[in-house]
């Protein structure tokens, strides 16, 4: 089998008094759960279960390891918990199934790989970095990307039923009546996705997402997560992993159209993805948010949502955990 090449993309390490720098951000979805729903002890459990994915990611650049281990680090951990639509927590289909998608993306090669519509594999993410290492290929659907991941010794298989958690299947319940009622579009309750953007002390930048989708999506719907440009993109300047309406940001290739406007016209990358988030998805009549990281390390976290589960360790060392737009003085990095 061919392996893709790993030409790099040469890029000075930044740093801060002769150190490399490293930073992650991390999300856990701009579908957060209303405020009004939201017990002190929800809380305390989902902002742990970002705080271990920050832990599992910030111990790979800690050790020097390459941003792409530390986002799949990060990520796997999401994944693993309930709190977050994607791997064990992820939401169902009209047909009361689990399909999950999740891509990845090595700003230094631009080397990246993607699943789709996956029913069985408990972390989507290792298959994507599989797709992205062992195979020619870019993106495998369904059956056939789980065929592949039989190959690959690293990727576990479960049962369906792992992935049944109760809270989801009200979820669909309910947005089967909503559906019934006659409601237009889904509300931005039924979102989730996890992801994280990391930056290490080689200078090189990777991201990656990974989701359940939309509750009640039919016909094999897949939304922009594991497309590469619009749910997930890294280049040697920038790193995006967005969550939300996936539709919308198909159609505005978000990831893609962030990290262009920080290479190509010299943006900030908090302007580039304000400019795409806030302005760009709603006048289109979307909603979601992103994280990115650019490679001084500066990050941005913007959202149209009530919320987006956030998590950010940045090159001073500084950390934290948001869920609400108000939980920091602005819903930028700050
Ligand atoms: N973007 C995901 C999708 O459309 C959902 C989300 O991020 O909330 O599948």
């Amino acid at each position: 089998m061919t392996i893709p090449s790993e030409s790099a993309i040469a890029h000075p390490s930044a740093r801060i008094d002769g150190t490399p720098i490293t930073a992650l951000v991390i999300h856990g979805g701009a579908g957060t759960i209303g405020r009004a729903q939201l017990t002190p002890e929800r809380e305390a459990s989902i902002r742990a279960g970002l705080n271990r994915a920050l832990d599992a990611g910030h111990a790979v650049l800690q050790t020097g390891g390459s941003a792409r281990d530390a986002v799949v680090a990060a990520v796997v951990v999401l994944e693993n918990d309930p709190n977050f639509n994607a791997g064990r927590g992820a939401v169902f289909s009209h047909e009361g199934v689990n399909e999950l998608d999740a891509s990845i993306m090595d700003g230094r090669t631009l080397q990246a790989g993607a699943v789709a519509g996956v029913r069985r594999v408990k972390n989507p993410i290792r298959l994507a970095r599989a797709v992205m290492e062992r195979s020619p290929h870019v993106m495998l659907v369904g059956a056939g990307a789980e065929a592949f991941g039989e190959t690959v010794a690293s990727i576990d298989f479960v049962d369906p039923s792992y992935y049944h958690t109760e809270e989801r299947w009200q979820q669909l319940q309910a947005a089967r009546a909503e559906e019934a009622a006659g409601a237009a579009s889904p509300p931005s309750a039924h979102f989730g996705t996890v992801g994280a953007v990391a930056l290490d002390a080689h200078g090189h930048l990777a991201a990656a997402t990974s989701t359940g989708g939309m509750t009640n999506k039919r016909w094999g719907r897949v939304g922009d997560s594991p497309i590469i440009g619009a749910g997930t993109y890294a280049i040697a300047d920038c790193a995006v992993s967005a969550t939300g309406w996936g539709e919308f940001f198909i159609r505005l290739n978000v990831a893609a159209d962030i990290c262009a406007r920080v290479a190509y016209r010299g943006d900030s990358l908090q302007d580039a993805a304000d400019e795409v988030v806030m302005d760009r998805l709603p006048a289109l009549g979307g909603d979601g948010g992103v994280i990115g990281i650019d490679v001084k390390g500066d990050i941005a976290m913007p959202f149209c949502t009530e919320g987006m589960y956030r998590g950010w360790i940045k090159p001073d060392g500084s950390r934290g955990t948001g869920i609400f737009a108000d939980d920091a003085p602005t819903n930028k990095a700050g």
